[in-house]
């Protein structure tokens, strides 16, 4: 017997409901949600603020539960588990990029990007990692501290800290945002490469229409529901998408 580790769907997510608050101040975000995300592909979250972008990415990573319905990632059912397998799946299956870059401040790079292996005791290749920190020009910034890089090269040592475990998926929760257009540049070029070179598979949350072209597709929310999906899409068509959903 053969058992396949090839998914043709990464996540996929049923039946989800999610509200915040109680009594007047209830909120329902979302009310039966479906979506499944493909593996190896670049997939990108869109929507006016307060449509539940966040809110899925962290239902899909299991950084927040449901209140019904449920997630699999890679095959692995992530909702209803203990916070002890949880965090096991987390640290194994999945990499993490935010707006804030989320370093930490005493550490070098290397030591931050080597940080999610130690936590979760697994063995990086050294050819992998080599590769990709080549890859995102952080060669001869290994030994420098967070403070002692500049805001684009912090957010491609978190970058490379997500991607150095080979995860089964990156998320990233508006990546560029806190970054100027040329650094924003480099970290959605090297997200694009994952996915095209190295299989990877990026779910990534964003406003802006810029970014969301580097996606192979692009999931349109509006009030807790997908509205629209854009394949292989271009800045003008996606800025129109948004403009629809926003109006
Ligand atoms: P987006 O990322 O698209 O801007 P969010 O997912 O952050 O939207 O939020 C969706 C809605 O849920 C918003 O109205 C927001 O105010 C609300 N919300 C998000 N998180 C919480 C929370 N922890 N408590 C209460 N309301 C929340
Ligand atoms: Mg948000």
């Amino acid at each position: 017997m053969t058992i396949s580790t090839e998914y043709s769907t990464a996540i996929s997510a049923r039946g989800i409901c999610k509200s915040f608050g109680t009594g007047e101040a209830r909120l329902t975000v979302f009310n039966n949600f479906n979506i499944d995300i493909a593996d190896g592909q670049f997939t990108a979250i869109m929507g006016p603020s307060g449509s539940g972008k966040s809110t899925l990415m962290h239902i899909l990573a299991g950084l927040d539960s449901p209140d019904s319905g449920f997630v699999t990632l890679a095959g692995r059912t992530i909702t209803d588990i203990s916070d002890a397998a949880l965090t096991k799946i987390r640290r194994n299956h999945m990499g993490f990029v935010f707006q804030a870059f989320n370093l930490i401040p005493a550490m070098t790079a290397d030591e931050n990007i080597m940080l999610p292996s130690k936590l979760a005791r697994t063995n990086v290749d050294p050819q992998f990692k080599h590769a990709i920190v080549d890859n995102l020009g952080l060669s001869d910034r290994l030994t420098h501290r967070p403070h002692e890089l500049s805001g684009g090269q912090q957010q491609r040592v978190a970058v490379a800290r997500a991607l150095v475990n080979q995860p089964d998926v990156i998320f990233a929760d508006e990546p560029t945002g806190a970054l100027d257009t040329r650094s924003g540049t480099e970290v959605l070029q090297t997200l694009r490469t994952c996915v095209s070179e190295l299989g990877q598979t990026v779910v990534m949350v964003t406003h802006d229409p810029a970014a969301a072209a580097y996606a192979d597709r692009v999931v349109m929310l509006a009030d807790g529901y997908i509205v629209g999906e854009l394949y292989s899409p271009t800045v003008e068509a996606i800025s129109q998408a948004l403009l629809e959903v926003t109006k």
